[in-house]
């Protein structure tokens, strides 16, 4: 046991679910006496039962409702070798799914690495630290991926707006090597374009690589419309794959822009048509011009971003299916997808239903999905499973 380390406790019969092996114990579960406030903001600390039994090794906020993220068992030793271990696994993880390096090397607690994010662009790495906790060890984890990775250059991603409710602050650096302003990425066999500096979260969302691929394949000969595109991960690969033509839709010029050099990229410009333009608008707008797609793709941002806003989501859900399964051409596809993981999978498939039966269309649930396999979900923490993609085969 790492016996130097402060013994945090949970209150008598509190803490049922970090007891069972979840990674988390909250604020209010746990003993917070004298010595637990005054410890800093990511302490290592040792968890334990109110009759002292050992639970497991992990970092303490006093500030956050997460109060212990855990890290391990009570007798771990939280170095350079844990950190070595971990990243080993994830990497060994993700070399089973994919032959090329471009993927999430490590999803947080689903990696056994609570508070740190990695994407992997080949050679170069965007890694997020969204803890306090994470924060005092980032010194481990870099001198791993120098270890295990060896990358040209490594960006500190550091920018989320978690970290500030952690009271860290937020910056964007490169600790090894140039910070690329773009790096290139393949996926299903596509390229694309991202910007770890300043475009979203990491540069790129690999959480979507199954569901494009899912989609593309369905595109060979059809007309797709992707809305809410970003850099074209869905659309670009549906033109490559066939389609006839794909409209991809946002509101961000830069994100489009990228979209634009992948279409080159990928030698389908000729195909591919580019609106800047506010989703809802463009929908009504495509909808009153009479138009139809045969593959229609919303794949929006977090509409319920936090718990409070769970209604507002869910009726912008409920809207966003109506509008486009009014656009959908008959025996087309529609894909409708949530990241919030405020809103459950039951309410969020309940929502679309509801829509796309205003838009007086049929539809069959052919799919129901959530992220790929470089986003492990903790098996005991099911909730943070946040991304759902439900694909309709539309009737009449
Ligand atoms: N589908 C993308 C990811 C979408 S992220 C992919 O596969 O990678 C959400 C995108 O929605 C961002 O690119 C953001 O610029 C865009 N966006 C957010 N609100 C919008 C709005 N009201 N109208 C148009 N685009 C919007």
């Amino acid at each position: 046991m790492n016996a130097t380390l402060p013994v945090i406790r949970l209150r008598p019969r509190e803490g049922r679910r970090v007891r069972a092996g979840s990674p988390w114990a909250f604020s209010n579960e746990i003993i917070m006496d004298g010595t637990a406030k005054s410890l800093p903001p990511g302490a290592l600390v040792r968890l334990a039962s109110d009759d002292g039994t050992p639970i497991g090794t992990g970092y303490f906020n006093p500030k956050s409702l997460i109060a212990v993220r855990l890290l391990g068992g009570p007798d771990l030793e939280i170095g350079a070798e844990f950190f070595r271990a971990q990243l080993k696994r994830a990497l060994h993880l993700r070399e089973r799914f994919y032959d090329t390096p471009f993927y999430r090397l490590v999803h947080a607690e689903g990696d056994g690495l609570p508070g740190l994010v990695i994407d992997r662009f080949g050679g170069s790495l965007v890694v997020q630290v969204t803890t306090a906790g994470m924060e005092n060890l980032t010194e481990h984890v870099l001198a791993a991926l120098d270890e295990t990775i060896a990358p040209d250059s490594i960006i500190l991603r550091n920018d989320t707006p978690a970290r500030a409710l952690e009271g860290l602050p937020a910056y964007v650096r490169a600790v090894r090597g140039e910070a690329p302003a773009r790096l290139v990425l393949e996926e299903n066999g596509a390229h694309y374009f991202a910007d770890p500096q300043s475009g979203q979260k990491s540069g790129w969302y690999y959480d979507q690589r199954d569901n494009r691929r899912f989609m593309a394949q369905l595109a060979n000969g059809k007309r797709c419309l992707d809305v809410y595109s970003y850099s074209g991960g869905f659309g670009i690969l549906a033109a490559v794959k066939g389609a006839t033509e794909a409209v991809l839709v946002d509101s961000s010029e830069p994100a489009l822009q990228l979209a634009r050099e992948a279409a080159a990229a990928n030698g389908v410009v000729e195909r591919c048509r580019f609106v800047k333009a506010e989703v809802f608008a463009e929908l009504e707008r495509l909808s009153n011009d009479g138009q139809r797609f045969d593959i229609v793709i919303c794949d929006p941002p977090a509409f319920a971003p936090s718990r409070k806003d769970v209604e507002a989501g869910a009726r912008a859900y409920r809207k966003l299916s109506r509008l486009a399964a009014t656009l959908v051409a008959p025996d087309g596809m529609l894909l409708l997808a949530s990241c919030s993981h405020n809103v459950s999978s039951e309410r969020f498939g309940l929502e679309c239903a509801a829509g796309i039966h205003r838009a007086k269309r049929s539809a069959a649930l052919v799919r129901q999905a959530g992220a790929g396999s470089d986003h492990p979900v903790h098996p005991l923490l099911p909730e943070t499973a946040y991304l759902k993609a439900l694909v309709f085969a539309i009737g009449e």
